[in-house]
């Protein structure tokens, strides 16, 4: 059996599902998503926060979210499969000032209808910059995901920006906010790796549990690693 668990070369954890992950598709149309079964997470985002610097990170592939900026991909739901019955989600950026009417139109109904319907939908990553208020249409996305009964949780990007005080001070700021207080923020660096382990962690809680995936031992996030790779072993990242 493939391991589930790994440590990188720092000791860090990391749920080895992510480096396996592999583009399927670009889904237009809710009628192309994948079988609603197993277990996805979303990542979700203003265009420019550091998504496909998020998701490259993750899964440890420089060019993995590049296919998801090919033309007609920019819209799409694009999704990656891991291990079997499970996958990652990258909802199109929002904030492009320069979509048009009409396909700002369609692309908000496939997003809304797959907020609205999605079964499999474990939780949903929502990307913001550490060093700005959250924005109107990132609030709108969390209300709305909110509404649709979804785990969100909020990555602090770019906090590599600020010094470490700034960053506390503005994380602080964020968990205050109108419309975030009930949510889990955590800093984050695409940059340089801040809040890694902490993601990787909360992964494989939202993912661990998929029907089809390996029994496995679940540690919560903010356990220590060395629990997180007892069960199925660890090995170091090549
Ligand atoms: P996307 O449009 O949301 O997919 O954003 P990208 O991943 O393309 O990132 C947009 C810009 O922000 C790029 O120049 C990245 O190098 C930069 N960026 C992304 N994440 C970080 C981060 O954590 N720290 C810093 N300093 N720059 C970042």
């Amino acid at each position: 059996m493939e391991s589930i668990h790994l440590k990188d070369a720092s000791g860090a954890y990391r749920f080895a599902p992510l480096r396996r992950a592999r583009f399927r598709l670009g889904a237009t149309r809710p009628g192309l998503l994948p079988a609603d079964e197993g277990a996805e997470v979303a990542f979700a985002g203003r265009s420019n926060v550091g998504k496909s610097s998020v998701l490259n990170l993750l899964c440890g592939q420089k060019g993995l979210a590049r296919v998801s900026r090919t033309p007609g991909r920019t819209q799409a739901i694009n999704i990656f499969d891991l291990d079997p019955g499970q996958r990652l989600v990258d909802l199109p950026g929002y904030g492009y000032a320069k979509v048009p009417g009409t396909m700002r139109r369609s692309w908000g109904d496939l997003l809304e209808q797959y907020m609205r319907r999605r079964r499999s939908l474990k939780a949903v990553v929502l990307i913001m910059d550490i060093r700005h208020a959250p924005s109107p249409i990132d609030l709108e996305m969390l209300d709305f995901a909110r509404d649709c009964g979804h785990v969100i949780h909020v990555l602090a990007n770019k906090a590599d920006k600020l010094s470490r005080g700034a960053a506390q001070q503005c994380l602080r700021q964020m968990r205050g906010a109108a419309g975030l207080d009930d949510v889990d923020i955590q800093l984050f660096s695409a940059l340089s790796g801040l809040g890694l382990e902490d993601l990787h962690r909360h992964m494989a809680l939202w993912l661990g549990e998929a029907p089809s995936a390996p029994s496995q031992k679940h540690t919560p996030p903010g356990a220590g690693a060395d629990s997180a790779s007892s069960g199925t072993g660890h090995e170091p990242l090549a």
